[in-house]
């Protein structure tokens, strides 16, 4: 009989209970103990939903106060010596590495793969020994023993712990000596009566080289060697190639699990390499997204399985940890029913996995009855009018190649547009957001609960725009934003006046630490009913008569940051987002905006995880942009903003997007990557930022010049715009003030200097 596991549960807490405990106790307002018990309940309840729903094994060991990376460092005693070395222990020092203290800087943090979710990067150093430290695993293991729940202790293993970590260029000479680390962690869980561990190597789905292959293969035969007890060995997020898979093949392993939601072309090599006798765990569940499984689609895949191997070797499973979705959709009470029964977050999943159990083992009859409710929710969804809206499905349709250009190349452009703006050179600017305040939020918050009318709030929101204006006027910047108050978040803010978009109450999900994201739900075919920015713009512009720039949000960062429809191409969604904001585009332009910014911060980060997939992503990425640009006119000039400084590999396709002027971030890494451009012989303008917003620091007129002045050895003068790395949204007005008065004053010297002579 197949059986049903999960890999990884959410463990922020349905009502962000750990998020509210870890941010008091940080706060000294609850102890360390009551910080424990709040967490043991959470693991509790977490043991109860699997066993609750019927599902056969259980994870174990995935809790985390902050992150999971940390305490698979902690568990093998990986520890930096700042934040107490191997020695380390219990709360302080574990919160010490997450998240420092005086002098003392925490891990560095990064994303989780592809996904939104951040993990702190374990940092090797000269002369560490791994041990075991096993205590948070064993002591979580026997609280499902206790609770009679069969449990599988989950870790992340040495491979992609080693390659994920930072401070040692070859890694992987310490593979040898960690896996007898694990060697001993097996034994402990094996001796604490756990019958089974869940080894995570993720890392294998990237596409490794055949020196890095032939460490891991050594590696685990040695680990696997011996075992005391059964192993599976857990990859997601991508496919494990013919080469990867010969390895694994060879491998005495008891079960393999697989993701054949992001990967279902993997299926056939992975069952032609299966070591023989070893279980295949199938992930046919979606564990990044929030839509009901289609079961017929899961069953064929499980079918297939059952043929060629048999059910009794069958675990059927999410794609990858839960800890990517929201807990309940049952839950989500603001949603029109229709909309909510095409959702499944983790215990809706939870209840799929034992239905496609009982489905597997059914005759075709009983299957149908099993599946009727599903079929006809998905036939629902697929029909309905709000996945199928004509009047946009025509519009992509009628899409021709020049739908995608500019009408004029950039050169001639940027010459009407200066002509047009009369800026000095090296204009200064910033990316758009101004300080939120406590005052902004509040007025939000009351504006929400209806106890701040309408008008209150616009008025209130007025009031802000006036006050950045006029500190913007005082500082002498050239082109003004309007500060967005009224944005909650660069992507909620236009996915609550899109159609096709919807919004959870509950639907958060761990984004790193106590931090969560509440992703929008791109549900449905996407258009703009009415104007989005152009009013605020419009009043903003009526109070100065220096430039004021249309602030928009770019097609592929709405997709990136939401919850996205699962029943057609990415690049589709994304073409309907890009028309949609095409027609503020057009909009504000026709209001007077001459200058329309369109941020893509998000553009690098849908990336695929493997090289032979990134350039076709890359390829729709940047149609899309260009498309939501294409209609400007060339006396108008469209900016876009990236926050991230690697463009090496990227630079072609960022010269595709044929924005007239791009800002970076750039002051972290000293402008370096102007040189880039220079090589490329970039045609645009651009803005590398000259001060790092990320941090209250405040930078001086000194460094700011010599930044600029830098830049200027690297690109002309009058390629250069002169901005800070990001929006200003979460500083402080002091030292925003400070900050951005010391840019104008450098940029001033900067014009009174010699023109440099790039190098
Ligand atoms: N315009 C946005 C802001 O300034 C850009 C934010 C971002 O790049 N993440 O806040
Ligand atoms: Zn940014």
């Amino acid at each position: 009989m197949a059986r049903t596991a999960v890999l990884g549960l959410p463990r922020i807490g349905a009502d962000r209970e750990l998020k509210t405990a870890l941010e008091a106790h940080w706060a000294g307002t609850i102890t360390s103990d009551e910080l424990q018990e709040v967490a043991r309940s959470l693991r509790a309840a977490n043991l109860q939903r699997v066993a609750g729903a019927g599902v056969d094994v259980a994870p174990v060991g995935d809790f985390a106060f902050y992150d999971l990376m940390l305490d698979t460092a902690e568990l093998v005693g990986l520890v930096a010596e700042r934040h107490g070395g191997a020695e380390a222990s219990g709360l302080p020092a574990h919160f010490l590495a997450c998240r420092g203290a005086a002098g003392i800087t925490p891990l560095e943090m990064t994303k989780w793969f592809d996904t939104n979710y951040h993990f702190l990067v374990p940092e090797l150093e000269d002369g560490q020994q791994p041990r075991l430290r096993a205590d948070k695993w064993l002591s979580h293991l026997r609280e499902a023993q206790a609770a009679g729940v069969t449990a599988r202790p989950a870790v992340i293993g040495p491979l992609t712990l080693l390659l994920l970590s930072k401070g040692d260029d070859a890694p992987l000479n310490r593979l040898a000596e960690l896996v007898e680390v694990y060697r001993d962690l097996l034994a402990a869980f094996a001796d604490a009566g756990a019958p089974e561990v869940q080894i995570d190597e993720p890392i294998l789905v990237t596409g490794l080289s055949d020196d890095v292959l032939r460490a891991f293969s050594r590696a685990y035969a040695r680990l696997l060697d011996g075992k005391p007890l059964e192993v599976t060995l857990a990859t997601y997020f991508d496919r494990l190639d013919e080469s990867t898979l010969a390895v694994i093949g060879s491998l005495p392993i008891d079960e393999l699990h697989v993701d054949l939601v992001r990967a279902p072309g993997q299926l056939g090599p992975v069952l032609a390499a299966l070591p023989s006798n070893a279980r295949l765990s199938a992930g046919v569940i979606d564990g990044r997204n929030v839509w009901a499984t289609d079961l017929d689609a899961a069953l064929d895949k499980l079918d297939k399985i059952v043929r060629a191997i048999g059910a009794d070797r069958l675990t059927i499973a999410p794609s990858c940890s839960l800890l990517h979705v929201p807990y309940s959709a049952a839950r989500e009470q603001g949603l029109d029913d229709e909309l909510r029964s095409w959702l499944a977050f983790g215990e809706e999943k939870l209840a799929e996995l034992t239905l496609l159990a009982r489905a597997i083992e059914a005759t075709p009859a009983q299957r149908d009855e099993l599946l009727v409710e599903a079929r006809t929710r998905a036939s629902e969804r697929r029909t309905s009018p709000r996945t199928n809206d004509i009047a946009v499905r025509g519009r992509v349709g009628r899409l021709q190649l020049t739908d995608y250009d500019r009408t004029t190349p950039i050169e001639a452009r940027l010459r009407e547009q200066a002509e047009r703006l009369q800026l000095p050179p090296l204009p200064t600017t910033t990316i758009g957001s101004f300080p939120q305040t406590g005052d902004i939020r509040s007025a939000r918050r009351e504006h929400r609960a209806g106890t701040l009318s309408d008008e209150g709030y616009e008025q209130f929101l007025r009031g802000e725009i006036a006050h950045v204006v006029r500190e913007q006027e005082d500082l002498g910047l050239d082109v003004l934003v309007h500060g967005e108050p009224e944005r909650n978040d660069m992507v909620e803010y236009f996915g609550e006046q899109l159609d096709g978009f919807a919004f959870s109450q509950w639907g958060w999900v761990q984004s790193y630490g106590s931090r969560c994201v509440k992703p929008p739900i791109l549900f449905g075919d996407v258009s703009r009913p009415a104007a989005m920015t152009v009013a605020w713009w419009q009043y903003a512009q009526s109070l100065t008569a220096k430039p004021m720039k249309g602030m928009l949000t770019g097609p592929v960062t709405i997709l990136q940051w939401s919850f996205v429809r699962d029943d057609q191409p990415r690049r589709e969604t994304c073409t309907q987002i890009a028309l949609a904001i095409q027609d503020e585009v057009v909009d504000l332009e026709r209001a007077g905006a001459a200058i329309i910014q369109i941020d893509e911060a998000a553009l690098r980060e849908g990336l695929p995880l493997r090289a032979e997939d990134q350039d076709a992503y890359v390829a729709w990425a940047i149609d899309c942009f260009r498309l939501t640009a294409a209609p400007a006119r060339p006396e108008t000039q469209v900016h876009t903003h990236m926050c991230y400084s690697e463009f090496a590999e990227m630079i072609e396709h960022i010269a595709r997007l044929d924005a007239d002027v791009i800002s970076l971030e750039a002051s972290r890494s000293g402008m370096e990557l102007l040189e880039v451009f220079r090589d490329f012989d970039y045609p645009g303008q651009i803005g590398p930022g000259v001060y790092d917003i990320h941090s209250p620091r405040v930078p001086t007129t000194d460094e700011v010049e010599s930044l600029l002045a830098l830049a200027e050895t690297r690109l002309d003068r009058d390629q250069l715009w002169s901005n800070p790395d990001c929006g200003l949204k979460t500083r402080g007005w002091p030292e925003t003030r400070e900050a951005l008065r010391h840019l104008v004053e450098a940029t001033a010297r900067r014009r009174q200097a010699k023109v440099a002579i790039p190098a």
